[in-house]
């Protein structure tokens, strides 16, 4: 590869990031992947189970299918992948394109960014007000670590706090291993239709929504939990745990403290603060584009996350076919 390529930073070493990184590297472009972990494959990492949704891969760990992501890209010894590594600069530079400034001390120039830096799941926050959360902390778990174990854990009593898929899949996987599951949904259930009956229809299972999780206090062995229900009255029931899933939020907020303000006003965030990018990956800053989760509300997962690395690629070398 020519010294002469144009540089692509990419922050974010999971799939979408990893993605852009070899298809940039094919279409002949230099690429440098900022991963802040000290390993890149992103989220996979926290997906226990087998991940049966990605064509051609059966069978994978999440884990494992994120290994086979960065051995491929690991191939190309011009791709530079440099992990435990964050930006904490990002201005334009004189002459176009931007100066990256890294946590280790190097500026690094380059033509384009993709930012890919995906979500992260909500965790202790989501329950800080709940009354005895912090004498009772070991009996919570959090998003990804409520799929551990799982069989440590058959036929105990679970209240899981959340209405998603995610959920919902957690309360399928806890029944199947004679588990007693309480979901409370604090507005509306909004799990797969296919994954709610299937729920639904379990004898081990009650859905209480609209309900708060209000507080918890230890028992002898186990924790006594209050939910407040939509006709104000309060539930009290024994649980040996309670799971917490309650969704994910885009890891976009770093970028106010590093990005130049005349980027920065360029860049449009929703209300959730997810970075708004077109159909091509391009945001409202010229040379500044994003992929995978940390754009897509609609639909995040392994596939469109490779996908939009993929398309991400394909539009920056097209822009930069100009200069
Ligand atoms: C428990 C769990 C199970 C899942 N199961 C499935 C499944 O079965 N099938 C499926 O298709 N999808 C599944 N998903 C979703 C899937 O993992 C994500 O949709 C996918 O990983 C998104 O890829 P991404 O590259 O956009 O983001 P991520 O995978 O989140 O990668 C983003 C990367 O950016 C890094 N990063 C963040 N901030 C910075 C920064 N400031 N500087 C540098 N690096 C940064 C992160 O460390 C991370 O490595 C699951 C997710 C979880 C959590």
């Amino acid at each position: 590869m020519s010294s002469e390529a144009p540089q692509v930073c990419i922050i974010g070493g999971g799939p979408a990031g990893l993605s852009a990184a070899l298809w940039l590297h094919n279409l002949g472009l230099r690429v440098v992947v900022l991963e802040q972990a000290v390993q890149a494959g992103g989220m996979q990492h926290l997906n226990f189970l087998a991940n049966d949704w990605v064509l051609g891969q059966p069978g994978l760990t999440g884990p494992e299918l994120a290994k086979r992501f960065v051995a491929h890209v690991a191939e190309h010894a011009a791709i530079r992948l440099c992990c435990g590594c964050v930006p904490t600069r990002i201005a334009r530079a004189r002459h176009g394109g931007f100066q990256v400034g890294l946590s280790d001390g190097e500026m690094l120039e380059c033509a384009a960014i993709l930012l890919a830096t995906g979500t992260r799941y909500r965790a202790e926050e989501t329950v800080a007000q709940v009354g005895g959360f912090a004498a009772c902390r070991e009996r919570f778990a959090f998003g990804p670590h409520t799929f551990r174990d799982l069989d440590r854990i058959a036929g105990q009593r679970v209240l899981i706090i959340g209405g998603g898929d995610n959920a919902f899949e957690n309360a399928r996987f806890l029944l199947a291993r004679g588990c007693h599951v309480t979901l409370a949904v604090r507005s509306a259930l909004r799990a797969q239709r296919a994954m709610r009956l299937a729920v639904e229809a379990e004898p081990g299972c009650r859905i209480l929504c609209p309900a708060r999780l209000r507080d918890v206090v230890t028992g002898s062995g186990e924790i006594i939990a209050t939910l407040a229900t939509a006709e104000g009255q309060a539930l009290v029931d024994a649980y040996d745990r309670v799971h917490v899933l309650a969704g994910y939020q885009p890891n976009t907020s770093f970028l106010h403290e590093c990005v130049e303000l005349e980027c920065l006003q360029s860049l449009i965030f929703d209300a959730a603060g997810y970075l708004k990018a077109d159909a091509a990956c391009r945001t409202g800053c010229p040379g500044f584009y994003a992929a995978g989760d940390v754009c897509n509300v609609a639909h995040p997962c392994v596939v469109t996350a490779l996908a939009a690395g993929a398309q991400a690629a394909r539009s920056i070398e097209l822009d930069l076919r100009t200069i």
